[in-house]
């Protein structure tokens, strides 16, 4: 059952490249995670402390754990992902045990991006899921503890995601823990093109498939549903011919009938 526990260090291979969009998240994260991990002292010369901890926030399937995956890779950095839900489920009765487990392995194998995903559900206003609210509050407590004791400028970032940047712990929003916040926008036309193009680009494409119409026809689709489309079709695709030689327009407006947007289902930012 130990092994089971096993904090798991990554080794991401997702580049800035596989994202589509996210120009401005991109280069937010460069300067708070990148620049720091890779150039310390350039900071130093300057005086100036770089952010301890990145919140990254938008709607779900937006390409949160994809930019974090990706600043890590860009960093040269390990990669550890905790949901905040497994902290409590996967470290039952430990899960400060849990947290500081993680710091510990994230200062081991630096430097290291360290990922904290749907970070709501440990540190939310509105109490847990659960029913417990006492072991929620000393993991949050315990995970104050680490960040305060890091140093600036350590070989180790933390970076937490959510969707619901309105229900979290403000007192892990103070100076000196998450205080950079990056909005992940829901991708405009020309983001969802340059999704398209991410997802169709291991495909081989009839000449009449126009990504340019289907980024302006697909208008909530955020990059997971655009992924599903794109999937879609070349699932159709083959459905009907196991020996198809490309994918058609045809097939990627039927996927856009099978597959609707997930993000305008009103609880969002
Ligand atoms: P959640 O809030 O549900 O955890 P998330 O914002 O972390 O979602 P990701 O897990 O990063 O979303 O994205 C899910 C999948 O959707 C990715 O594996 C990727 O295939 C696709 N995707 C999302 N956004 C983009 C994007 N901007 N460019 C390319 N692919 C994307």
């Amino acid at each position: 059952p130990s092994a089971l526990r096993e904090v798991l260090v990554q080794i991401p291979d997702i580049g800035w490249d596989d994202i589509g969009g996210l120009e401005n998240a991109k280069q937010e994260l460069q300067e708070a995670v990148e620049w720091p991990l890779k150039y310390p002292e350039n900071f130093e010369k300057f005086g100036v402390k770089p952010p301890k901890g990145t919140l990254l926030f938008g709607s779900p399937g937006t390409g949160k754990t994809l930019l974090a995956k990706a600043v890590a890779n860009e960093s040269e950095a390990n990669f550890i992902a905790v949901k905040g839900p497994e902290l409590l489920s996967k470290w039952v009765g430990e899960s400060e045990k849990g947290v500081r487990e993680v710091f510990r392995k994230a200062r081991q194998t630096a430097p290291t991006v360290v990922f904290f995903d749907e970070i709501d559900s440990i540190a939310s206003t509105r109490g847990d899921s659960s029913g417990d609210s006492g072991v929620t509050q000393r993991v949050v407590n315990q995970l104050l503890t680490e960040i305060d004791g890091m140093e600036e400028l350590q070989d180790v970032a933390i970076i937490a995601a959510t969707n619901r940047p309105d229900i979290i712990d403000p007192g892990l929003m103070r100076p000196g823990r998450f205080d950079r916040h990056i909005k992940v926008e829901n991708p405009n036309e020309e983001g969802r093109l340059a999704i398209f193009k991410v997802h169709s680009a291991d495909m081989p494409l009839a000449k009449d498939v126009n990504l340019k119409k289907l980024a302006k026809e697909t208008e909530d689709y955020v990059g997971a549903d655009i992924e599903a489309v794109c999937r879609e079709a070349a699932m159709l695709t083959l459905r009907d011919n196991i020996e198809a030689k490309e994918v058609s327009m045809k097939y990627f407006n039927k996927a856009m009938e099978k597959v609707k947007p997930t993000s305008d289902d009103g609880d969002m930012v």
